[in-house]
């Protein structure tokens, strides 16, 4: 069964607004999508199909979340705002086949829900609309958590999915590349005008996919080395690697011993870290690291 009418349209949207009397709590991330052919857009792109198991963070009055139960065989999506509850217990009643649970998606325990919530070997993905202001930190728990997740698309600021699919030399290469690529393969499928959303965002928006990778792009010793090391080779970054790692490793080692260990990797120490793609990055990170470990 479905809707007399989608969720998605501006007169709709505004219609539940007032039916609750629903003021946006900008610090929450709160910008809905009143744009069907966006959600027809996500949801493609999404590789989403009627046996499909779907993770959505933030379904707001349920706007995405409608048009996933349509195309999915199972929804399951977290909100931290209470006051959306009743809302969405109202607008996706006709829908049988979604689970809202009330918390905070850096909190919860995605793992246990997935397995309470879906078949076993269910194919999944992540779909949504993120809050904003805590981008990075949920897809960086979702990835880390290693969750049996085949992609995540998501609704995110233009310039952190750039960062995201970023290529070595270019302005937005970084350590939250190096970070999002090593688990991932990240795609920017489109660019979104703010007039989608209600209210308008102050920020320009792409919908970014990152497909998981059944085994990182590069073997590295110590993952956490590795990142750490990512990290400190961009710390400032117009200086150099030498620069860079020596500073981060001062109180262990002097600039002499730094320039060796890198030379001792084959990468020339006089380079920038934004010109070194994740391989060299894990060459450098396992030669350090078998000095230091
Ligand atoms: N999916 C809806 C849409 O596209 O119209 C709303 C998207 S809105 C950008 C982000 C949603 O995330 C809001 O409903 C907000 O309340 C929710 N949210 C914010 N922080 C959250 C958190 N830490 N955990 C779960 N949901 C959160």
């Amino acid at each position: 069964m479905t809707a007399e009418k989608f969720i998605a349209t501006p007169s709709y949207t505004k219609e539940i607004l007032k039916k609750y009397r629903f003021s946006f709590k900008k610090s929450l991330g709160q910008n809905f999508l009143i744009d069907a052919n966006i959600l027809e857009n996500i949801i493609k792109h999404a590789g989403i199909d009627q046996s499909a198991g779907v993770i959505e963070v933030g379904p707001g009055i349920g706007a995405l979340t409608e048009q996933l139960a349509i195309h999915a065989d199972r929804v399951v999506a977290f909100e931290i705002d209470q006051r959306l509850l009743p809302v969405l217990e109202d607008t996706l009643k006709p829908y049988s086949n979604i689970s809202i649970i009330h918390q905070d998606i850096l909190k919860a325990d995605v793992g246990k829900v997935i397995n309470e919530y879906f078949r076993e070997g269910q194919r999944l993905h992540v779909a949504a609309n993120l809050p904003y202001y805590i981008t990075t930190p949920i897809l960086m728990k979702l990835l880390r958590e290693n969750l049996p997740v085949d992609s995540f698309t998501v609704m995110i600021q233009k310039e952190v999915a750039e960062r995201m699919a970023a290529a070595p030399n270019s302005k937005s290469y970084g350590s939250l590349t190096i970070a999002v690529q090593y688990y991932t393969e990240a795609n920017i499928v489109m660019n979104v005008p703010k007039s989608v959303f209600m209210p308008e965002p102050n920020v320009d928006s792409s919908v970014l996919k990152l497909t998981r990778r059944k085994t990182p792009p590069v073997h590295v010793e110590n993952e956490d080395f590795f990142f750490t090391m990512v990290q400190a080779s961009f710390s400032q970054r117009r200086k150099t690697l030498r620069n860079n790692l020596s500073s981060y490793f001062k109180s262990h080692y002097e600039k002499p011993q730094i320039s060796r260990m890198i030379e001792d990797s084959g990468i020339d120490g006089t380079r920038r870290g934004e010109s070194l793609n994740m391989e060299e990055f894990a060459q450098l990170a396992n030669t350090l690291y078998s000095f230091i470990e």
